[in-house]
């Protein structure tokens, strides 16, 4: 699995960048989060060895943006030339997560037609009214592989009527000193409407603040996902 970071930086959207862990971070190192700027590995996908191979071995999965949100207003001047290494490098699977779902028409290459095969996008959602503005927009949009990722959840959401043609449903909680609390029936919801719909569901990782059956958990960071493991819930749709 790769990392492709082509610039840093973003602007807090909604309630769900509250603890936002690039913000941290960046004040930790005294980055300033909110200045946008292009990284030194921008090029990352067609850089190529002395040998003149692709330094990104063919096949493998690229995590892109996860120090930014791709769809981000400041980088629309450097997008295209994203997609036109998108394009090139059809060996590889690029993934991006958004908030910014409702911008994704103005992002996209004219060539995108029905979508790239090798590019999955998540939309990001943390609460019931941003699921019915983000989710409404995400499946009415040309895609070829759509996720939903519901990470911090901050409240019960209803997002059943969402579900078709999505792949995955991803649920976490917060992780913070002062995160909010993850419910576990929030959890349990979410997993009932994907088995529902015959979508794959993932419980990735609790929350600092955890509650199940009405007992409040402080959890540490470390053991954030590995507890939302122990929990066996997350499910494979079966193929239709
Ligand atoms: S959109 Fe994502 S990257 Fe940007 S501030 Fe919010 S949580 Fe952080």
């Amino acid at each position: 699995m790769a990392v492709w970071n082509p610039w840093h930086g973003c602007h807090r959207y909604s309630e769900g960048c509250k603890h936002c862990y690039i913000h941290k971070g960046d004040a930790k190192r005294k980055v300033n989060t909110e200045n946008i700027i292009r990284t030194d590995n921008f090029y990352a996908p067609t850089a190529r060895t002395k040998k003149g191979e692709y330094k990104i071995k063919s096949g493998q999965f690229v995590n892109l943006g996860f120090s930014t949100d791709f769809l981000l207003e400041d980088a629309d001047q450097w997008r295209s030339e994203c997609w036109q290494m998108i394009k090139e490098r059809n060996d590889l699977t690029f993934l991006f997560l958004t908030k910014r779902i409702t911008r994704f028409m103005e992002c996209i290459p004219s060539d995108w037609d029905a979508g790239y095969d090798n590019v999955i996008v998540g939309c990001t959602i943390e609460n019931q009214a941003n699921a019915d503005k983000r989710l409404a927009v995400l499946q009415s949009l040309p895609i070829k592989h759509k996720l939903i990722i519901c990470q911090p959840l901050l409240e019960e959401i209803d997002l059943e009527r969402y579900l078709e043609n999505i792949e995955l449903v991803v649920v976490g909680g917060e992780s913070d000193k002062y995160a909010r609390p993850l419910d576990y029936s929030w959890v349990l919801s979410i997993r009932e409407q994907c088995l529902r719909r015959n979508v794959s569901f993932e419980f990735r990782q609790c929350g600092t603040h955890f509650i199940k059956d009405t007992k409040h958990y402080i959890l540490q960071v470390k053991d954030l996902r590995s507890q939302a493991k122990k929990a066996d819930i997350n499910w494979q749709a079966a193929k239709q």
